[in-house]
C-alpha cells in the first residue's frame, strides 16, 4: 500500500495490515505525519503534536496487541504524561501532564500510540469549538462552518483522516453532537463504564470519555481496550467488559426501537428530519420494529442540564486559583487580588457565565429553588428512560436537530448555542448511554453536510447500540462519504 492511502484506513484495517507486518508503526506514524501537515492549515483540529515521543513508542510497541501500534489523538482534557493539557484555557496554557489519565494507560497497555492533542472549547463548555482560547477548527465538510463541540478538534481530525480514531469526551453531547456535524461515529459510554481519573472535571456527575472513529467496529475496539473498572475512579463500574465485536454482524430481527414522540420538534431542519426518517425505514428493513414512546420531561432537559453542569462545574473549577498550577497573574496585591485577576485573565467568557449561574444556584437561598429541584427533574428523566426501555431495546433520534452551523452564527447568542444539545444532554442526566452514526449529507448552499442519527441504549448496554449501528451503518454507504479534499 502507498504511503498517502495509509491514513484513510479505518483502525480495524490498519491493524490488520501491522498485524500482517505490511506496514511498520514508523510508517504508520510518518504518514499521518504528512497528512496532518496538509490537513492541518486548513482545518486546525489540534493544539499540540509530539511525533517524537511518538516515534519512540512505535519503535518498541507489540503490533500483536489489541490496538499494537495504531495512533491515538487525544482531547485536549485528557492527561498524557509529559504532554501539554490545556483545556482549550488560557488558565492551563502552560501546564503539562505529569501523569496518565487512565484511558492512556489502558491505550498504552494495548499498544495504542497518543500523538496530539485535540482543540475543544474552553473546559468542554460548548457546541461548536469556538470557546477554545487559542485556535478555531473549521468542519472539513465546509471550512466556514463549525465542526461542533466540545470536541470539535477530535471530530474534524477523525472526519479528514488527520486521525485514526480520536478520544473525547460527553458531558452533554461533546462526543455525539460534534460526530454528527462531521460525519464521524461517536460513542458517549454509560455513565461509570470508563474511568475518569486524569480527566480534568467539568461535571462529574455527567462526564464520560469515549471514542470517535469511522466506523462503529473502530468505537467497539477504542471501548474493549478501554472500559472497566478502575480503583483510582470509585464512580468506574466494577462489572466485566464484554467483547463489543462479538455481537456486530447479527442482524435486527426482534428489536424493538423506540422513537420518541417528544424529539419531533419545531426547529428540526427538514433535511435533517428526511434522513432521519429514511434511517428509520432502513431500520426496519433490516428487521427492526419502530414503536412509539414518550419522554414525558424531554423538555425541561435542557434547563435541567444547564442548571447541574454549571453548579458542578463552579465547584470543579475552583482549583483553578493560580497557587497549584496554570497561569498565575503577576504581582498580586494580596490574596484577593491575586485570586480575582489569575481567573480573570485565565478564563475565557462562557467558561466566567458558567461559574457565575453554577455559583449562583448552589448558593443558600437559592439551592432549593434551583439545584435540588433540578436534580428531582433529572431523576423524573432518568425514569422517562427506564419506562420506555421496559418496552424497547433502543432509542432513535436525531443527534442533532441541524447539521452544521456558520462560525460565528451563534457566539453572540449562549442559548442557542446550548440548544444543540436537546436530543444529547438527556442521556447524560440518565447515565445512559448512546452513539451517533452517519445517516445522510444535507445539501446547504453549496456545501453537503453530515447528518448523525443517534442511539440512545440502557445503561450498560452498549453492545446494544453497537450492533444496531453496525447493521444500520453496514447496510448504507454513508460512513464511506468523505469530505471534499481541503483546496490547495
Ligand atoms: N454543549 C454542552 C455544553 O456546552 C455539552 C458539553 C459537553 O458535553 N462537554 O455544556
Amino acid at each position: 500500500m502507498s504511503q498517502p492511502e495509509l491514513p484513510a484506513l479505518t483502525i480495524a484495517e490498519l491493524q490488520g495490515l501491522l498485524r500482517r507486518r505490511e506496514v511498520a508503526p514508523r510508517e504508520v506514524l510518518e504518514s499521518l505525519r504528512a497528512h496532518i501537515e496538509a490537513t492541518e492549515p486548513k482545518i486546525d483540529a489540534y493544539l499540540s503534536l509530539d511525533f517524537e515521543a511518538a516515534a519512540d513508542e512505535a519503535a518498541k510497541v507489540d503490533v500483536d496487541l489489541p490496538l499494537g501500534g495504531v495512533p491515538i489523538a487525544v482531547k485536549d482534557i485528557i492527561n498524557v504524561k509529559g504532554q501539554p493539557c490545556t483545556c482549550g484555557s488560557k488558565i492551563l496554557g502552560s501546564y503539562r501532564a505529569p501523569y496518565d489519565a487512565t484511558v492512556i494507560r489502558r491505550f498504552r497497555a494495548a499498544g495504542a500510540i497518543p500523538f496530539g492533542k485535540t482543540n475543544m472549547d474552553e473546559f468542554a463548555m460548548g457546541s461548536s469549538t469556538e470557546n477554545s482560547s487559542f485556535k478555531v477548527t473549521r468542519n472539513p465538510w465546509d471550512p466556514a462552518r463549525v465542526p461542533g463541540g466540545s470536541s470539535g478538534g477530535s471530530a474534524a481530525a477523525v472526519a479528514a483522516d488527520a486521525a485514526f480514531g480520536a478520544v473525547g469526551t460527553d458531558t452533554g453531547g461533546s462526543i455525539r453532537q460534534p460526530a454528527a456535524l462531521c460525519g464521524v461515529v461517536g460513542v458517549k459510554p454509560s455513565y461509570g463504564r470508563v474511568s475518569r481519573f486524569g480527566l480534568v472535571a467539568f461535571a462529574s456527575s455527567l462526564d464520560q470519555v469515549g471514542p470517535l472513529t469511522k466506523t462503529v467496529r473502530d468505537s467497539a475496539m477504542i471501548m474493549i481496550a478501554t472500559a472497566g473498572h478502575d480503583p483510582k475512579d470509585s464512580t468506574a463500574l466494577n462489572q466485566p467488559v464484554p467483547d463489543y465485536t462479538a455481537g456486530l454482524g447479527r442482524d435486527l430481527r426482534g428489536m424493538k426501537l423506540g422513537l420518541p414522540k417528544e424529539y419531533m420538534i419545531e426547529g428540526i431542519d427538514p433535511q435533517v428530519k428526511a434522513a432521519v426518517d429514511a434511517a428509520l425505514k432502513q431500520l426496519e428493513s433490516l428487521g427492526a420494529e419502530i414503536v412509539d414512546v414518550s419522554l414525558p420531561h424531554t423538555d425541561y432537559g435542557i434547563a435541567v442540564y444547564y442548571f447541574l453542569a454549571t453548579a458542578e462545574a463552579s465547584a470543579n473549577l475552583a482549583r483553578f486559583d493560580g497557587v497549584r498550577y496554570g497561569h498565575r497573574a503577576e504581582n498580586p496585591r494580596d490574596l484577593l487580588d491575586h485570586y480575582g485577576r489569575t481567573r480573570g485573565e485565565g478564563f475565557g467568557q462562557e467558561v466566567k457565565r458558567r461559574i457565575i449561574l453554577g455559583t449562583y444556584a448552589l448558593s443558600s437561598g437559592y439551592y432549593d429553588a434551583y439545584y435540588l429541584r433540578a436534580q428531582k427533574v433529572r431523576e423524573l428523566i432518568r425514569q422517562d428512560f427506564a419506562k420506555a426501555f421496559a418496552k424497547v431495546d433502543a432509542i432513535v433520534s436525531p443527534t442533532s436537530p441541524v447539521p452544521a452551523f456558520k462560525l460565528g452564527e451563534r457566539t453572540a447568542d449562549p442559548l442557542a448555542m446550548y440548544l444543540a444539545d436537546i436530543f444529547t444532554n438527556t442521556g447524560n442526566l440518565a447515565g445512559i448511554c448512546g452513539i451517533s452514526v452517519p445517516c445522510g449529507l444535507a445539501k446547504i448552499d453549496n456545501a453537503q453536510l453530515p447528518i448523525g442519527l443517534q442511539l440512545l441504549g440502557k445503561a450498560l448496554d452498549e453492545a446494544r447500540i453497537f450492533e444496531i449501528a453496525h447493521a444500520y451503518e453496514q447496510s448504507t454507504e454513508w460512513h464511506k462519504a468523505k469530505p471534499p479534499a481541503p483546496a490547495k
